[in-house]
C-alpha cells in the first residue's frame, strides 16, 4: 500500500467516524481532479465542467452523467487549495472525492468532519495524465452518502 492510498484509507476511517444521516442531494458534492481529462482534449472544463461535449473518451462525461442523474453538485478541481475552498461551502454537506494527488486528499482531509467517501483513482498512464475512476465505485459512493437503494 503507497503512502496516497493509506492516506485515503485513513481518510475513510475517519469517515466512519462520523457517520451522520442520510445526505440531501444539493448537500453532496462530487469531487473530481482535472487529470481525469482525456490530455489530448481541448474542451475549457477547468473554468467550466459543462464545456465537456461528453464525447465519451474520459470519465469527466460519466461524472457529469452522475451529476445529472442524482441531482448532485460536481466539481472540477486542479488541487488542494482549490478543493479546500470548494468544499468548505457551507452547503456541502459531504463529499465523494475522487483522489488523483496526495495534496487533493490533504485538502479533504482539512476539511473533516464533513463526511467524505475517497476514492482512488487508476493511473494507467502514470500520475496525472489520462486517469481513471471506477465509474460503479463513485455511484455506489453517491448512493451510500444519499441513502437511496443500488
Ligand atoms: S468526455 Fe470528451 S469532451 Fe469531455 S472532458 Fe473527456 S475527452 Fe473532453
Amino acid at each position: 500500500m503507497n503512502a496516497l492510498e493509506s492516506l485515503i484509507l485513513g481518510l475513510n476511517r475517519l469517515r466512519n467516524r462520523f457517520p451522520g444521516g442520510r445526505v440531501s442531494p444539493e448537500n453532496l458534492l462530487l469531487l473530481v481532479p482535472h487529470c481525469l481529462q482525456r490530455c489530448t482534449c481541448e474542451s475549457n472544463i477547468t473554468q467550466d465542467v459543462d464545456q465537456c461535449n461528453r464525447c465519451g473518451q474520459c470519465n469527466v462525461a460519466d461524472m457529469l452523467q452522475l451529476r445529472d442523474e442524482f441531482g448532485i453538485r460536481c466539481h472540477l478541481v486542479s488541487g488542494g487549495r482549490e478543493a479546500i475552498a470548494v468544499v468548505r461551502d457551507p452547503a456541502v454537506m459531504a463529499v465523494v472525492a475522487v483522489a488523483c494527488e496526495k495534496e487533493l486528499a490533504d485538502g479533504i482531509r482539512a476539511v473533516l468532519p464533513k463526511r467524505v467517501i475517497a476514492i482512488p483513482n487508476e493511473r494507467p498512464n502514470g500520475p496525472c495524465k489520462n486517469t481513471r475512476v471506477d465509474v460503479d465505485a463513485v455511484r455506489a459512493s453517491i448512493r451510500k452518502l444519499l441513502g437511496t437503494p443500488a
